[in-house]
């Protein structure tokens, strides 16, 4: 079995997305600006949002902190949006979901710029990406997509199960990885959820499963294939008796299903640091949209 590193695939990604922007500051003395928006106190969600801004900080990126109570109108926060919509200096913005239940989330992601929607929510992108025009491919999907190709894992002619049909992971990952495309795609993917009956029938002729479920231990070793390819999406915070602390896993049963696959991605370390990597990835691209910057990555 082949680890699937995550922080490993992220320091290679981190070293040339790092060369770029140093470059490009060299010659012009700008560099990429993200806006991250947190509304409310929740814990995890301060850690991301922190843990985005220190990374970009520390590759060069400029950041811009907008922190709300979770009390703000859905009016207050769309007002702040169109205003850093226009702002010439923020290339990217990423709200920080979920949204507390007073504000719609969609009509948040309609009101971002699609020039600026490095978190690849706004229909226009997500429609792009369907259609198979450049756009800003949703952070987690990128981020898989980066995290294969850094092993050298085609996904053409595999069948791939996808388990798990969020906006966010599930539905724009079944799209990509079927699309007429052999660097990323021309997989025959079949994408389930919790209506499926018997996912197992599924998973268990699966070249490649992607789970996205938020359920911790759902794929067992029995539910896979010999030698089948692993990628565990999930974040799961759980209890730990012996420890009396939280500890994060994903929605793998890892040491149930290591030995029977061939690649398997950990919780934590392997997609996580790898959906920065596609936020920064689409930072840097709408930056260099904005200076008219040929060289691509
Ligand atoms: P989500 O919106 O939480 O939806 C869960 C999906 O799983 C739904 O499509 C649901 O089916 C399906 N599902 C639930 N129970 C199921 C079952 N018993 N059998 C089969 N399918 C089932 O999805 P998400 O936002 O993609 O999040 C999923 C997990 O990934 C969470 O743990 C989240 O924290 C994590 N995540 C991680 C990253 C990262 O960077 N590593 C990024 C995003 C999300 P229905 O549609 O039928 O309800």
């Amino acid at each position: 079995m082949i680890l699937l590193d995550g922080k490993k695939a992220f320091d290679f990604f981190i070293e040339k997305i790092q060369y770029e922007t140093d470059l490009i500051k060299k010659n012009i003395n700008e560099s990429p600006c993200l806006c991250t928006i947190l509304v409310g106190n929740n814990y995890s969600s301060k850690l991301y949002v922190n843990k985005k801004n220190s990374i970009c900080s520390k590759i060069g990126f400029k950041t811009h902190f907008i922190h709300y109570n979770n009390d703000i109108s859905e009016k207050l926060l769309i007002n702040t949006i169109k205003k850093i919509n226009l702002n010439k200096n923020i290339d990217g913005i990423l709200v920080q979901m979920p949204l507390p239940n007073s504000i719609n989330t969609n009509n948040i992601i309609l009101s971002i710029d699609p020039n600026k929607d490095v978190d690849g929510f706004h229909p226009e992108n997500l429609g792009k990406m369907a259609l198979g025009i450049e756009s800003y491919i949703s952070a987690t999907p990128k981020g898989i997509l980066l995290l294969l190709e850094y092993f050298n894992i085609t996904i053409k002619n595999k069948h791939c199960v996808i388990i798990g049909r969020s906006n966010i992971v599930g539905k724009p990952l079944s799209m990509l990885l079927s699309s007429n495309n052999d660097n990323f795609g021309n997989a025959t993917v079949t994408l389930v959820h919790s209506y499926t009956q018997n996912i197992e029938t599924y998973t268990r002729i699966a070249d490649v499963i992607i789970i996205a479920v938020g359920i911790p231990y759902f794929l067992k070793a029995n539910m896979i294939k010999k030698n089948a390819i692993i990628i565990d999406v999930g974040i799961n915070k759980i209890f730990c008796k012996k420890t009396n602390t939280y500890k994060v896993i994903g929605d793998v049963d890892f040491n149930d299903v290591k030995e029977k696959s061939s690649y398997i991605s950990p919780v934590p370390g392997g997609v996580g640091p790898m959906t920065i990597i596609g936020l920064l990835y689409n930072t840097l691209i709408s930056f260099k949209k904005k200076i008219k910057y040929g060289k691509t990555l």
